[in-house]
C-alpha cells in the first residue's frame, strides 16, 4: 500500500490533486472537509457541530474530526492505499494518523506531499472558488483570512513534523494542474 499526506494551506489545490493521484494510482481519497461537507448538507448532528466552526474559519476540534476519520478509514475497501486531504492539520492529528493506520490497516504514512502556493494566489483562488462552489467558508475574505492564520498558527508545525521522519516533499503548487500532478506523480513513483 502507499499512503499520502497530501499538505498545503487552503487553496493550495490538494483536493484537485487529490483526483489526479487517486487515477493514477488506484488510491482512495479520505477528504476530513468533504466529509464534514457532506454531514453539513445532511444536516447531521456532526454536521450542525462542524459548521459553527467552519463558518468561522477555524479549525474543528481535534477528537471530533479523529473520530469521523477513523469511521472512514473502517469501511470496507479494495484500494492500494490512502491519500490523506486535509488531515493532519494539527500536530495532535498527525500523531494520531500514524497510530491509527498502524491500528486500522497495519501500515504507516509513506509521504507527505506539500503544495506550495502564495498567501496572496490564495486568497485569490478562494475567492473565485466561492463565486461557484456554494461553500460560505469560501465567500468572504476574513473568513478567508483566517483559514490561512488558522494553518500557520497550527498546520505548519505538521510539515516539521514530516521533515523530521524523512517523508517531506515540497513541490510548486502554482502552475498548470496537469504539471504539477506530473511532479507528484513523479515523487509517488520514487517510493513505490
Ligand atoms: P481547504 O483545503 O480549502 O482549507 P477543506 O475542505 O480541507 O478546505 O476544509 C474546510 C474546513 O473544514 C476547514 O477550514 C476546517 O474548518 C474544517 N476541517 C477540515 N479538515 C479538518 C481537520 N483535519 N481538522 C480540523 N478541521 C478541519
Amino acid at each position: 500500500m502507499i499512503n499520502i499526506v497530501l499538505f498545503g494551506p487552503p487553496g493550495s489545490g490538494k483536493g484537485t490533486q487529490a483526483q489526479n493521484l487517486i487515477e493514477k494510482f488506484n488510491l482512495k481519497q479520505v477528504s476530513t472537509g468533504d466529509l464534514f461537507r457532506f454531514n453539513m448538507k445532511n444536516d447531521t448532528e456532526l454536521g450542525k457541530l462542524a459548521k459553527s466552526y467552519i463558518d468561522k474559519g477555524e479549525l474543528v476540534p481535534d477528537q471530533v474530526t479523529t473520530d469521523m476519520l477513523i469511521d472512514e478509514l473502517r469501511k470496507p475497501t479494495d484500494t492500494n492505499g490512502f491519500i490523506f486531504d486535509g488531515y493532519p492539520r494539527t500536530v495532535a492529528q498527525t500523531e494520531a494518523l500514524e497510530r491509527i493506520v498502524k491500528e486500522e490497516l497495519n501500515d504507516k504514512i509513506d509521504i507527505c506531499l506539500s503544495l506550495i502556493v502564495d498567501d496572496q494566489i490564495l486568497v485569490e483562488r478562494l475567492l473565485k472558488r466561492g463565486e461557484t462552489s456554494g461553500r460560505t467558508d469560501d465567500s468572504n475574505e476574513e473568513i478567508i483570512q483566517n483559514r490561512i492564520k488558522e494553518y500557520y498558527a497550527k498546520t505548519a508545525e505538521v510539515a516539521e513534523l514530516y521533515k523530521q521522519q524523512g517523508k517531506y516533499i515540497e513541490v510548486n503548487g502554482v502552475g498548470g494542474i496537469d504539471e504539477i500532478s506530473e511532479k507528484l506523480f513523479a515523487e509517488v513513483e520514487k517510493i513505490k
